[in-house]
């Protein structure tokens, strides 16, 4: 499966603790990050000796990784998103974190922004296997007359 990952950065220990937590559950997957989350996952995953795991990184969120990783949900290319969001600092992308929830939500996939949700994603049988997501069809909406 293909999975999304971003922490804010007083969320940043957090992710990391629950990446090596469940380090070996990743193996046959791809982690994509935003930038400097997918630099920290990178180095807490060599310190595991997992055996290799697949992770691409962004570019960091404030610098358009947000937008990046949207972009990749528009066009199918995540199944799961972990998004831990803080909840008590403003950020200077505010917008782009809001787009990016908007865009989890229009796609109907999975998202997870406390760490407890993201246990229960990855203990979930589906974890892994053939899902398909429910994708509304828009092209009502695409053809409509303006
Ligand atoms: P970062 O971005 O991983 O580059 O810190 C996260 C974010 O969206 O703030």
């Amino acid at each position: 499966m293909k999975i999304g990952l971003v922490a804010h950065d007083n969320r940043k220990e957090d992710l990391i603790q629950w990446i090596e937590y469940n380090a070996k559950l990743f193996a046959h997957h791809e982690l994509i990050c935003t930038g400097t989350t997918g630099r920290m996952v990178i180095e807490a995953l060599d310190h595991k000796l997992v055996s290799p795991i697949h992770v691409r990184r962004l570019k960091s969120g404030p610098l358009g990784g947000d937008q990046e990783l949207g972009a990749l949900i528009c066009n199918d290319e995540i199944d799961i998103m972990i998004f831990l969001w803080d909840p008590m600092s403003m950020q200077p992308h505010d917008v782009d974190v809001k787009a990016l929830l908007r865009l989890a939500v229009l796609y109907n996939i999975p998202t997870a922004c406390n760490r407890s949700t993201a246990d229960f994603i990855i203990s979930s049988k589906l974890f892994g296997g053939e899902y398909h997501r429910i994708k509304k069809d828009y092209s009502e909406y695409i053809h409509r007359k303006v």
